[in-house]
């Protein structure tokens, strides 16, 4: 392969990449080491990946060109590469999660959706980095170091799943996992110009995901295009008898959705709440005008109210430490990566409170700290209690709301990419990000967000659309016809318009 084939091959979606396997004009080998070469030139600068799978990678993607040779029927993404949250675990190759206490882990098995990666074939190129347990939206509380914005080095991609948004923005992977518990896969996609999406609560098995909140926790898919997103939703969806939580549905059209093109009659809801102060002014007029494009094309645009939503960010800040303050007690330096034993009087105790104090970050002490006061005897009805209280207030606003619209939408986040250690330092700053998309997890509903368009200092911004639980074909169908109209009015992918890293020689 040439270079200019090389980098002409890269940024095309997975979709394309697919049919290029199909049609045989390039091997699963050469794809694969031609992401497997990008990651080599830009990753030093990005550090979006904390492992490369180089070898696994590569024998995967040979496996399945003798496969598709020997004739063999095969799913359709077999052979694009993806690159997977550290998160989510794979037996045989280190799992951080972003923490040093789980440095040098390698987990036993995989979880469910890395399996049926597996069985699609698909070669995983690796593990991408992450706020330590998925806690924050900035990739900056990595014990493993920040992951940089491809459009601006010195901004964030987003977090908590920055890495697999910042992978698949600057064509270091195609496709990627990543998973949201208050906006991980919607936020760093609208600060990236990437899509992503939270499915419904139970449409992806979370067997073998490191559990942060599992009341909120779901994985889905990062990529460029709505319709990657709804060709790997498609695969990574399903019921899994090892997940109590997991949804017996079957599993959507996704893609047939994404590819109608039809708004007609759709009643798009504007969430009042969603908006105004708090709102970046540029980020506020491309959703706007997303609008716009939407009821050109035969969309009715609503206002509608969800007056409790203003109480959504702190009921999550309630009962999402409190979960993690119950799943991570299992961190205690017996059974998991790290062990530090101290020289005085080593008991299992005096272990536990070292390695704890050495392994975990200051967000994942602040959190444990926090939900374990709020779940204590005497605190426990006035925190954790009215939290959930709130919680089915959210649920009802949505259930109205959906009484008299399709689907709601609003910016995905209130800011465009700001600077690395901007808001690191100030925790309450740092939470406002995700106040447009901790509802859908409250209510277990799902949500898509996807490019508006260039907004403060050049850098995307994004919309979001949120739909019933279980009606996640409806967000295909509204991304995937807006995505078409906006390229058309921008002439191509936003993508296109990032600059130097992404799109230069290198
Ligand atoms: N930023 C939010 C938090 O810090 C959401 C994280 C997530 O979705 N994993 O909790």
């Amino acid at each position: 392969m040439t270079d200019a084939t090389q980098h002409d091959i890269i940024r095309t979606s997975a979709a394309a990449q697919a049919a290029a396997l199909v049609a045989g004009e390039i091997s699963s080998e050469e794809l694969t080491r031609a992401h497997l070469d990008r990651i080599t030139a830009v990753d030093d600068d990005l550090n979006a990946f904390l492992h490369v799978n180089t070898e696994e990678a590569l024998s995967t993607a040979r496996e399945v060109d003798s496969r598709r040779a020997a004739g063999e029927e095969l799913h359709g993404l077999a052979g694009v590469p993806i690159a997977v949250k550290d998160v989510v675990v794979t037996q045989g190759q280190p799992t951080t999660a972003g923490s040093r206490i789980l440095e040098g882990w390698i987990p036993p098995y995989d979880a469910t959706l890395v399996s049926a990666l597996r069985t699609a074939g698909l070669p995983i190129l690796g593990k991408t980095n992450m706020d330590e347990f998925a806690m924050g939206s900035s990739t900056e509380t990595s014990a493993y170091g920040p992951t940089r914005n491809p459009w601006d080095r010195d901004r964030i991609p987003g977090g908590s799943g920055g890495g697999s948004a910042a992978a698949v923005g600057a064509y270091e992977a195609p496709l990627a996992i990543g998973t949201d518990t208050g906006g991980s896969i919607r936020q760093p996609g609208a600060v990236t110009g990437t899509v992503g999406v939270k499915p419904t609560y139970g449409s992806v098995s979370r067997y073998g995901l490191i559990a942060m909140a599992s009341s909120l926790d779901q994985a889905g898919p990062v990529t460029r295009t709505v319709e990657d997103s709804a060709l790997l939703h498609e695969l990574i969806a399903g019921h899994d008898p090892h997940d109590s939580t997991s949804l017996t549905d079957p599993v959507g059209a996704f893609a047939a959705a994404a590819r109608s093109k039809d708004v007609k009659g759709l009643r798009v809801g504007v969430i009042e709440e969603l908006e105004g102060e708090g709102f970046a002014p540029e980020v506020q007029a491309r959703f706007t005008e997303s609008l716009e494009q939407l009821e050109r094309a035969g969309a009715e645009i609503v206002r509608v109210k969800c007056p409790n939503f203003r109480y959504a960010l702190g009921a999550y800040y309630l009962i999402m430490p409190s979960e993690a303050s119950s799943n991570l007690a299992k961190f205690d330096g017996m059974r998991f990566g790290l062990r530090v034993v101290p020289e005085d009087h080593p008991t299992a105790e005096n272990v536990m409170k070292a390695t704890r104090g050495a392994g975990f970050g200051d967000e994942v002490k602040r959190r444990i700290l926090l939900g374990t006061y709020a779940l204590s005897a005497g605190y426990f009805d006035a925190y954790y209690g009215s939290a959930q209280k709130v919680r089915t207030l959210v649920q009802r606003d949505f259930a109205a709301a959906f009484e008299q619209v399709d689907v709601l939408a609003s910016p995905t986040s209130p800011t465009v990419a700001f600077r690395l250690g901007e808001k690191v330092d100030d925790p309450m700053a740092m939470y406002m990000n995700d106040i447009a998309t901790i509802p859908a997890n409250l209510a277990g509903t799902p949500g898509i967000s996807i490019p508006s368009g260039l907004a403060e200092d050049g850098l995307p911004a994004g919309i979001q659309f949120l739909a019933p639980a279980r009606a996640d074909e409806r967000l295909y169908r509204v991304g995937g016809a807006l995505e078409a109209l906006l390229e058309d009015s921008w002439g191509g992918p936003l993508l296109a318009k990032a600059p130097e890293l992404m799109n230069g020689a290198k």
